[in-house]
């Protein structure tokens, strides 16, 4: 029995899906958590027209931007010891596409991981921006880490020895 994301007419319609204008992505360069989010959108509601679709993917973005921002802000609170002002916002565009966002950064992503990495930026950002500090610092060498994907996975990267470390 194929999985879901095998069967012909998941592929066609996340391919029609692909080359919406408004929704417009590449099929090839969906992490494998952003794929299976859209197999669970069609399994459980078949081919979803793109204006139907833009509010599966709006809620998706809030959910996962929420959890993202949920874990990093706990993190850094925890690590600085002072509370950040930091939500997750949304912005109605003209079309009828809804922007979700943390701080100055917007989140396109589908996945968690992918969301984290973003969202860890954004927290980085107010954190430098407003309170004058490096989060998160690198224990050993004592310099900031950056956000990167590796392997699909979130975590941080430290440039001196290029060695990482996880998110929370
Ligand atoms: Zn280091």
């Amino acid at each position: 029995m194929p999985t879901t994301s095998e069967r012909p007419h998941f592929a066609a319609w996340l391919a029609d899906t692909a080359r919406d204008p408004e929704i417009g992505f590449e099929v090839e360069e969906l992490s494998a958590e952003a794929r299976g989010w859209y197999a669970s959108v069609f399994d459980s509601h078949g081919e979803v027209p793109p204006p139907y679709l833009v509010g599966f993917l709006l809620e998706r973005r809030v959910s996962v931007a929420t959890t993202a921002l949920d874990l990093l802000r706990m993190a850094a609170e925890r690590d600085l010891g002072y509370p950040l002002a930091l939500e997750v916002w949304t912005e109605p565009q003209a079309s009828d596409e809804t922007w979700v966002g943390v701080h100055g950064d917007r989140v396109r992503a589908l996945g968690v991981q992918e969301a984290m990495a973003t969202v860890a930026s954004a927290v980085q950002d107010l954190v430098a921006g407003a309170h004058r500090a490096v989060w998160p610092t690198c224990a050993v060498h004592r310099l900031g880490l950056h956000p990167v994907l590796a392997d699909g996975r979130a975590v941080w990267h430290c440039r001196t020895r290029g060695h990482q470390l996880p998110m929370p």
